[in-house]
Protein backbone atom coordinates (compact mmCIF):
# COMPACT_ATOMS: atom_id res chain seq x y z
CA UNK A 1 0.00 0.00 0.00
CA UNK A 2 0.78 3.37 -0.74
CA UNK A 3 0.07 6.40 0.43
CA UNK A 4 0.36 10.42 -1.59
CA UNK A 5 0.48 13.38 -0.22
CA UNK A 6 0.70 16.50 -2.54
CA UNK A 7 1.77 20.06 -1.77
CA UNK A 8 -0.40 23.12 -2.35
CA UNK A 9 0.75 26.16 -3.62
CA UNK A 10 -1.41 28.30 -1.58
CA UNK A 11 -0.30 26.51 1.18
CA UNK A 12 2.70 28.47 0.78
CA UNK A 13 2.95 32.44 2.00
CA UNK A 14 3.66 35.45 0.22
CA UNK A 15 7.36 35.17 0.53
CA UNK A 16 7.56 30.98 -0.49
CA UNK A 17 7.17 29.32 3.21
CA UNK A 18 5.10 26.63 3.89
CA UNK A 19 2.77 27.29 6.56
CA UNK A 20 3.00 23.67 8.50
CA UNK A 21 6.82 23.98 7.70
CA UNK A 22 7.45 20.34 7.30
CA UNK A 23 8.43 20.68 3.59
CA UNK A 24 9.88 23.37 0.99
CA UNK A 25 9.40 23.86 -2.94
CA UNK A 26 10.95 27.11 -4.58
CA UNK A 27 10.89 26.84 -8.22
CA UNK A 28 11.02 22.67 -9.77
CA UNK A 29 12.41 22.19 -6.62
CA UNK A 30 11.47 20.54 -3.32
CA UNK A 31 12.62 20.05 0.32
CA UNK A 32 10.36 17.20 1.36
CA UNK A 33 10.83 15.94 4.99
CA UNK A 34 10.49 11.65 4.81
CA UNK A 35 7.56 10.87 7.30
CA UNK A 36 9.08 8.07 7.72
CA UNK A 37 12.57 8.58 8.91
CA UNK A 38 12.29 12.62 9.79
CA UNK A 39 15.23 12.94 6.83
CA UNK A 40 15.02 15.87 4.97
CA UNK A 41 15.65 15.26 1.12
CA UNK A 42 15.89 17.49 -2.11
CA UNK A 43 14.28 16.52 -4.96
CA UNK A 44 14.99 18.73 -8.27
CA UNK A 45 13.32 18.77 -11.07
CA UNK A 46 16.67 19.07 -13.23
CA UNK A 47 19.45 17.35 -11.58
CA UNK A 48 16.78 14.50 -10.23
CA UNK A 49 14.54 14.90 -13.34
CA UNK A 50 11.59 15.05 -10.53
CA UNK A 51 12.15 11.93 -8.95
CA UNK A 52 13.66 10.55 -5.74
CA UNK A 53 13.87 7.97 -3.19
CA UNK A 54 14.50 9.20 0.75
CA UNK A 55 18.10 7.13 1.98
CA UNK A 56 15.31 4.85 3.85
CA UNK A 57 13.31 3.59 1.04
CA UNK A 58 9.87 4.41 2.80
CA UNK A 59 9.02 7.24 0.72
CA UNK A 60 10.02 8.91 -3.29
CA UNK A 61 9.36 12.88 -3.79
CA UNK A 62 8.18 13.82 -6.99
CA UNK A 63 8.20 17.69 -8.65
CA UNK A 64 7.10 18.57 -12.19
CA UNK A 65 6.93 22.23 -13.00
CA UNK A 66 7.28 25.55 -10.91
CA UNK A 67 5.37 26.19 -7.72
CA UNK A 68 4.25 29.37 -9.67
CA UNK A 69 3.70 27.97 -12.81
CA UNK A 70 1.51 25.27 -12.20
CA UNK A 71 3.52 22.73 -11.50
CA UNK A 72 2.96 19.75 -9.31
CA UNK A 73 5.10 18.19 -5.94
CA UNK A 74 3.86 15.27 -4.50
CA UNK A 75 5.68 12.53 -1.98
CA UNK A 76 4.26 8.97 -1.93
CA UNK A 77 5.16 7.15 0.86
CA UNK A 78 5.03 3.26 1.62
CA UNK A 79 2.70 2.13 3.88
CA UNK A 80 4.24 -0.32 6.50
CA UNK A 81 2.96 -3.84 6.09
CA UNK A 82 1.49 -4.69 9.63
ZN1 LIG B 1 13.05 8.37 4.96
Amino acid sequence: MTKSEKLKPEAFDKDGWQVDQKDDWQGNNVAFTCRACGRVFIVSGRIHSGRRTCKCGQSEGFVKGGRKSGGSAWLVMKEAAN
